[in-house]
Parts: C-alpha cells; structure tokens; sequence
C-alpha cells in the first residue's frame, strides 16, 4: 500500500539544525520511502493525504511511563514521591483488577496520541493488559513488567514469554525490555537476575535511578555506595540501559555513565510535582550521556502531554545555569524525538524521518493565534504549541488520529470505564 503526503511543511530532525521544507512524502506499507520537493504524481497512490498548514515531524518519544497509573490523576497530589506512593498509590494498586489495568492504560494510549505521542517506555505490573491497550490503540512501546524483591519469579516468566513472543518479529509494535523498579528496591541478587534475564533475551533493562535523595542515603547506609556504582559493580551498564530520572548523578556517577548504551529519560513535570528535584540535562549532554523526555505516570505528572515535558525541561535548564541558550528549542524536540529513540534503543527504525524509517509522524496544525507568526518555528512548537495542536498522528503507516478523531475508538466509552473504576476504588 502506497500512501503519499502533499503540501507539508517537513521537519525531518535529521542532524544538528533544523530542516523544515516543503517536501511529499511516501510510505510504502509502514516504511517511509521518499521524501521530496515533488514526488511523480503519476505512480499508483492508494491514498492520499493534504497535509497543507501543518508541520509534519516525527512522532513524539515518551521514554518513561505507567500507563495504568490514569486512574491518579489529582488524587492526594502535593506530597513528596515515598509519602504519596505509601499513603495514596500502594493501598489502591492491590486492589487494581486486570481489567482495571487495560482501560486505565487505554486512556493513557488516547491523551498520548492525542497530544502527538506515537511511542512509550512502559513499566507496572498486569503488563499483559496493558499490552493489549497499547495494540488495541495502535502505539508502538516498550513494556516491562516492574520486578522488585517481592514476587520476582511470576514478573520474570512473563517477561520471558513476551520477549520471545515480540522481540523477534521485525514487524512488531512492541518490544519487551526488563523492568527493575529501582536499586533501592532491587538488592544485589533480584538486580543481577534482572541482568541475567536481559542478557538471556538480549535486550535492555528499564529502571528509575536517583529520583530522590532519600534513595540515595537509603542505598548509601545499606552498601556505602551510590545508585550508580552500585549498579555498576552488579554488571548493569553491560547491557542497555533507561534510566528514569538521574537527579543525584554526581560528577564520578557521570565517568560510569558516559559509555552505557541507552541513555536516562528526563522527567521535568514529575520531578517538579513531586519536588523530587532538577536532572542537570546539559551537564549530561556536554559528557556524551543520552537524554530522552518522559512524563512518568499521570498520578504525578498529570498530563501525558509530551509538549508540556518539553517546554518544562528547556525552562528548567535555563533556570538552574542562568543562561538563556544553555539548551535550545531544536536540542528539546531532539530529546523528544531521536534522543528518545536512542534511549530506547530504537534509533535506526524511528524518530526521525528519512527513507528506511518507520512511518510514526505527527502533523501539527500550524494555522492557529498561538503559532502566529512563525519567526522560528523549532521555537514555536517547544514554548507556544500544546498537545491539542497536534491534528493527526501516524503510526507504523497508518492514521490512528486524523483531524483529532481517533479512527474506530469510542473516546466516551473509555472514559465511562475509567470513572467507573476511580468510583469503585477511590
Ligand atoms: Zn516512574
């Protein structure tokens, strides 16, 4: 199948400038063929798509969330991460069914394609259902099921059974990575599992580090170590790595850090809420440490909105260094797009848009009083533009949003779903 896009204002996030011209471009199946000023109007087009007063650009790349977490959106916010996730979020997540867990994933999946998100980083538990959200919306992820001490063999099994189920199928939205919550709630024998298990599947282990301070002492009094060297010394940075958060990365965690395949996903909403506090992100960068963007669950971060993310991360940097240009509008979308899919290992098959890649594009609607005028539009899109600009949204070569309408989803039912679930356990 054969798909042409006319008349749009392409930003390919190819390089280290921004490239924005008029081009077509053509996807056969779900891979982008061509992108040109003017692509032969007369081969065979099955459908075509007038993408005139809209940026097109790829999609966003959400490097950290838990999707089942909707259901806490607002609910006892305004307390520090242990407090809030002892006092509000651990009471009701015993309580979670697995049907609770699809339709809480599920409105996560709609505010993320509605917002311009076309891939996630997912880690909870009940991941199956979660699973079967994300395909029924259409996303491409990654999913992991989060192991901690407790229960480890069960999340082991299924990790196993899904990763030899997707992860060697090219053609596959989803790709199973391992979970560990945390070093903190990982000790040295569930850590070093974990790493066997991604190296048995040969693939990559999710895991926050270093969101708080509290962590860190925790981890300190127990082995006289950081996080980061304690990860180290259990063999972690031997395979790829996403590490959510990395707030207290101090100068000698940044020498262990520099050579890991993967990169940390920098979570400015969530670390602000919940007064976590600041990821040095230039820091980071200026040492060759790769930086994605994640919103973290809706509970504390409240919107799965990518546009907020980025606009947070850039203010935030120019705060904590004083200085305006320390980190530029085309530096943000780059950690939201192919920054984010070399965190996630995905960087040859998406994030950009040259020919070879994954049709996943937004096109973002650029005739509106908020855009006008557009002086710089890298700049536009980071500090004026929000979620709801975003009008369609491709994934894998097919449409799941035109016109803000998701194609064959009943928006109204699951939110139905979702309250009903809120009531029965909140
Ligand atoms: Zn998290």
């Amino acid at each position: 199948m054969k798909t042409l896009i006319t008349n749009a204002f392409v930003l390919d996030m190819v390089g280290n400038t921004a490239n924005i011209e008029k081009k077509d471009i053509l996807i056969n199946d779900n891979i982008i063929e061509k992108i040109d000023k003017c692509i032969d109007k007369d081969i065979k087009i099955d459908e075509k798509i007038n993408a005139k007063n809209m940026l097109v650009m790829p999609g966003l790349i959400n490097t950290h969330t838990h999707l089942a977490m909707s259901i806490f959106r607002g609910y006892k916010g305004d307390k520090k991460l242990v407090d809030w996730l002892e006092k509000a979020i651990y009471p009701v997540e015993d309580k979670l069914q697995p049907e609770d867990i699809y339709w809480n994933s599920y409105l996560s999946c709609l505010e993320m394609i509605k917002s311009g998100t076309t891939t996630c980083n997912d880690m909870y538990f009940g991941m199956n259902k979660t699973i079967e959200a994300i395909q029924d919306t259409g996303l491409r992820a990654v999913v992991g099921w989060c192991i901690k001490d407790d229960s480890i063999k069960d999340k082991i099994e299924k990790t196993r059974e899904y990763a030899k189920k997707y992860n060697h199928d090219k053609n596959s939205k989803i790709k199973i990575y391992v979970s560990a919550d945390a070093p903190h709630t990982c000790n040295p024998e569930t850590m070093k599992l974990c790493v066997d298990l991604a190296k048995e599947l040969n693939t990559g282990l999710h895991m926050h580090l270093a969101e708080t301070m509290s962590e860190e002492r925790k981890i300190k009094s127990r082995y006289n170590k950081r996080s980061t060297e304690y990860l180290k010394d259990l063999d972690v940075f031997d395979i790829p790595v996403v590490l959510a958060h990395g707030i207290y990365i101090s100068d000698s965690d940044i020498e262990l850090l520099k050579n890991i395949k993967g990169g940390i996903s920098h979570n400015p909403v969530s670390n602000c809420r919940l007064s976590s506090g600041i990821c040095d992100v230039v820091k980071l960068r200026k040492n060759g440490i790769n930086i994605g963007l994640g919103t973290d669950g809706i509970g504390s971060t409240s919107t799965m909105d990518m546009f907020e993310e980025m606009k947070t991360a850039a203010y935030l940097q120019k705060v904590i260094t004083k200085k305006p240009d320390s980190i530029l509008p085309y530096d943000i979308l780059k950690m939201a797009t192919i920054d984010g899919a070399k965190v996630l290992g995905l960087e040859k098959e998406i994030g950009t848009l040259e020919p070879g890649k994954k049709a996943d594009m937004i096109f973002i609607k650029t005739e509106t009083i908020h855009l006008c005028p557009d002086n710089e539009i890298c700049s536009n899109i980071v500090y004026s533009a929000n979620g709801a600009d975003v009008d369609s949204v491709m994934v894998d070569g097919k449409l799941i949003m035109q016109n803000r309408k998701m194609i064959n989803i009943n928006e109204k039912e699951v939110m139905r779903q979702v309250k009903k679930i809120a009531k029965r356990l909140l």
